[in-house]
Parts: C-alpha cells; sequence; structure tokens
C-alpha cells in the first residue's frame, strides 16, 4: 500500500492574538522528505504511522507536516502557503491508496474558523472520493460535522496527558486496509455539546471514566471507534465545546445513539468536571506542609501552560515563592521552567560563578505578571538538548536553546531554570539538564496542566495546582466566546441540552 502522510497541527488559542500576534509560517516547524521519516521511533503520532507502516510493508510519501506551539490564530496567508505546498505534495505522490493527515481539531485561521474541515477538503479535491482520507487528533480539538463529513475516519487521542498519540498513529495506519478494500464503509456522527471544559486528566477523574465508556462501546462489532473530545475551550469559534464523536460500518443510526448516550453520561457529569482555582500562595502553603512530610511535591502553574498557547514566562507563582521566602522553608525547591531567551543569553555571556542583574521573565503581557527584578547567581549553563523520556513523547529530540540553571537572590538561594523555548514541562528530562536529580528535591514547581502527569505522577508525593491570572486559567468564565453558536455551560449555568435534536 501507498500512503501519504503529511498535515497541519496547531491548537489555536484565540485569545493569545493580543500576547503574540498572528502565528505564522515561521513559527511552525516545517518537516519534509526525510524530515517526517526522522519521526520514526518517536511516541508520537507519525512515529505510530511509520512502525505500523513498516511493519505492514507498507510505503509511506512524506509530504508536508507542519506543528507549531499553541498560540494565536494563525495568518491566512501563512496558512494558505503551507495549505498549498501540501495539496501540491499529495498530488505529486499520486497515485496513492490513502492520505493520513496528522491535524488537531483546534485549528483556527483568519477567516477560517475550522482549519481542520478545509485542509481535509482541499486534500479531497485532489484525491477524489475513491481514496482513503483519514487522520489522527488531539482530544482537545472542537470537533465538527463538516469534518467528519470530508474525511473517512478520525482517530482521536483517548488519553490525557497524551501518552496514546504513537498508539493512534498504530492504529490510523492498520485502519487503512479495511477502509480501501470496502470491508468498511465508516459512517461518523458528532455530538456536540454544549460545554466547555477546564483541563481534565483521564488519569482518573469523570474524563477517565468517559474514556473508559468510549472503550467499552467500542466492543461492539459495528463501532469502529467512539472518541470523547475534551474540547479547546480558549478559542472563540461557532463550534467551541465539548463532543463524542462515534465512528460505525455503515450504521449511521447505530452510530448516533452511541454518541448520544456517551454524551448524556458526559452532560450529566458537567459539575464533576469543576476544577479547584487555588491562589498561588494557597498552593504553595499547602505544598510546603506536604512537603514536610516527604517530596516531591509537585506544584504546576496550569494558567501559563504554554501548551495551551501561553507566553511561558508569567511571574505570579515565582513571584509568590520569592516573596514568601520558599527557600528558606524547603530545603530543595526548583521552579523550572520560565521562558526568557534574553536572560538565558544574559546569563551565558556572564558564564557559570557570574552574578547578574535580570529583569526575569512578564515580558509579553500584563495579564501574566511584571518581570521580576534582582540578582541571581549563574549555577549552570547548558545548550538545552535532550531527548524526552516521558511515555508520551519519549524519543523526541528536544532543542531548547540555551538554557540555564540561575539561583535567585545569589549563590545558594532559590533555583529557577530559563529556557530559550516556550514551552510546558513533560518530564525530569530538563532539570537533570541542569543537574537536578528530580528524585531527591522537596519541591518541584513547573508550568503544565496536565502533560507533566505523565512524567511525574510516579514519583511526586502529591500534585497541587495553582490558578493564577493567565490565558489557561481554568476559569474559563473570563474569557468571552461571542463567536459560539449558543449558550455554552459554564459560562450561561442555565444552559440546557437534551440530546441532539439538530443532527
Ligand atoms: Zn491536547
Amino acid at each position: 500500500m501507498r500512503i501519504a502522510v503529511g498535515g497541519i497541527e496547531h491548537e489555536t488559542n484565540t485569545f493569545a492574538v493580543d500576547t503574540f500576534g498572528l502565528t505564522t509560517a515561521a513559527d511552525f516547524i516545517q518537516r519534509r522528505g526525510d524530515g517526517l521519516a526522522r519521526l520514526r521511533g518517536v511516541r508520537s503520532y507519525i512515529g505510530g504511522m511509520y512502525a505500523a507502516a513498516d511493519a505492514a510493508g507498507h510505503e509511506i510519501v512524506p509530504c508536508l507536516f507542519a506543528l507549531a506551539q499553541p498560540s494565536g490564530t494563525i495568518e491566512a496567508a501563512s496558512y494558505e502557503a503551507m495549505a498549498d505546498e501540501l495539496v501540491a505534495d499529495v498530488k505529486a505522490a499520486l497515485p496513492v491508496d490513502a492520505v493520513v493527515l496528522d491535524m488537531h481539531g483546534a485549528g483556527v485561521v483568519e477567516g477560517l474558523a475550522d482549519l481542520e474541515a478545509d485542509l481535509a477538503s482541499r486534500v479531497r479535491a485532489v484525491i477524489g472520493p475513491n481514496v482513503g482520507l483519514v487522520c489522527t487528533l488531539d482530544l482537545h480539538g472542537n470537533i465538527t460535522q463538516a469534518m467528519a463529513d470530508v474525511l473517512d475516519l478520525m482517530l482521536g487521542v483517548h488519553e490525557y496527558p497524551h501518552v496514546d498519540m504513537y498508539e493512534r498513529g498504530v492504529e490510523v495506519i492498520e485502519a487503512l486496509p479495511h477502509l480501501v478494500d470496502g470491508e468498511w464503509q465508516p459512517v461518523t456522527h458528532v455530538e456536540r455539546l454544549p460545554l466547555l471544559l477546564p483541563t481534565s486528566t483521564t488519569f482518573g477523574g469523570p474524563a477517565g471514566d468517559i474514556r473508559d465508556a468510549c472503550l467499552a462501546a467500542e466492543s461492539h462489532p459495528d463501532v469502529i471507534d467512539c472518541t470523547f473530545f475534551h474540547g479547546f475551550p480558549y478559542t472563540d469559534v461557532p463550534h467551541v465545546g465539548a463532543s463524542v464523536v462515534v465512528t460505525t460500518n455503515a450504521d449511521p443510526d447505530l452510530a448516533r445513539r452511541v454518541a448520544a448516550a456517551v454524551a448524556t453520561t458526559v452532560w450529566d457529569r458537567r459539575d464533576d468536571f469543576r476544577a479547584e482555582s487555588l491562589t498561588p500562595e494557597i498552593a504553595l502553603r499547602r505544598a510546603v506542609s506536604v512537603a514536610a512530610r516527604g517530596g516531591p511535591v509537585v506544584v504546576n502553574e496550569t494558567s501559563d501552560n504554554p501548551g495551551g498557547g501561553t507566553p511561558g514566562d508569567a511571574t505570579h507563582l515565582l513571584r509568590a515563592m520569592i516573596e514568601m521566602g520558599i527557600a528558606d522553608e524547603v530545603e530543595r525547591v526548583v521552579f523550572g521552567c520560565i521562558y526568557d531567551p534574553a536572560v538565558a543569553t544574559q546569563a551565558h555571556d556572564a558564564g557559570v560563578g557570574a552574578t547578574i542583574e535580570v529583569r526575569l521573565g512578564g515580558k509579553h503581557d500584563d495579564l501574566h505578571g511584571a518581570p521580576i527584578e534582582g540578582s541571581a547567581y549563574v549555577k549552570t549553563l547548558t545548550d538545552g538538548e535532550f531527548v524526552f523520556s516521558s511515555p508520551m513523547l519519549a524519543g523526541a529530540r528536544s532543542r531548547w536553546g540555551p538554557t540555564v540553571r540561575l539561583q535567585m537572590g545569589g549563590a545558594g538561594g532559590l533555583d529557577v531554570i530559563v529556557t530559550s523555548w516556550r514551552s510546558q514541562v513533560f518530564d525530569r528530562e530538563i532539570f537533570e539538564l541542569c543537574g537536578i536529580d528530580v528524585d531527591r528535591w522537596d519541591l518541584i514547581v513547573l508550568k503544565s496542566s496536565q502533560h507533566f502527569r505523565a512524567g511525574f505522577a510516579d514519583i511526586a508525593s502529591e500534585i497541587i495546582t495553582a490558578d493564577s491570572p493567565g490565558l489557561t486559567t481554568l476559569d474559563i468564565t473570563v474569557f468571552d466566546h461571542t463567536s459560539a453558536d449558543g449558550p455554552r455551560w459554564p459560562v450561561d449555568p442555565g444552559t440546557h441540552w437534551t440530546g441532539s435534536p439538530s443532527q
């Protein structure tokens, strides 16, 4: 089998345009040719696709794959250029048996609210109706029936942290023979819910229960896939919200019934998804008392999660740590990471052992706090290169650029890791790179909403979430969803949903 693989993957936080401006092609890591093949062995969607294709003897024809960190709305001209290149690549690859796209589900372009439906339609236009067209998706996608209608099969991850990206990549390739042979005649129903969910791990809780309900539904011989999409609430589009997407073999009524049943469970349990918002001060006080009984305790600043489109340089939590003198209360405490390439470069220029005057973080906007000013001792310098070990991204090479471990206030002060790449923390590797063995530390403070759990759940004595002002705050009600095609719970607590009357 000959399979074209490519895609454009972006989780668009439309509220982040004020912070970053529009996202342009230059913000995307664009892989072509061998660049795609180098994802072999990585625990990502495309890593899984290669593994399955290699095992079955399929040929993958690489097309453009563009991936950017979550950020603001994509500039129209940049999207046009990337989409044109991808479509030209698919055209050049013909004849193929199938096209596989790696997409997110919450991509938004200037003047185009549904990137995925648009991109898939463009590909469909050049391959015609008889070539398989399938994709992988992130469960944070805001899914539309328009996407489902143009694609033969959409497989979203079931897990958050997304530890099953690789498995979904495998599955989408293994589905192709069934499609191409005509054994499967997939029909997909998208059951949209008027529901905006805060970040919700599937490592337990209601999201874990509903993941289990989806997997149970898949035991029916005619249910090809059942996925609960949490949706991405930090996007102002008509179709923002959670959904349940079910694909069956030629049975639209079954797809509708299964999706409605799971969606009803989601709706009935919506109160269980409410998250506790702790201020930095309260979260840190709790962490200090737990750390006294045994660490490492992990505190995550969910409101500044670069993996949801934030600047990664919020200073609210770090400032609270400094003001409460946490380094005097907890012996081994580290804050990692804060994104500030200027300070990282300044430290590299000064060298190990120097003490420098810094204005750290808080450089993108007012929402995420003001820069922290003071002296800092340069403890460790690194090139920021490491390989992830988390089950979510194991094997992926990371190049975060000049990275430094500072000690705030002077030698022996609070340890802070400063990077030149805007990213959430996934696992222990960035700490190890800077000489910190997290197992032996009492308190680890990091920026991430849920993905860090894949790397830290096994070692943390407790995880405590801090929610300061930020573009990924748990308090979704602060965002103005003026484009939504109806009321959304919990922004509008009186929102009703009684099944899928219109679909
Ligand atoms: Zn996601």
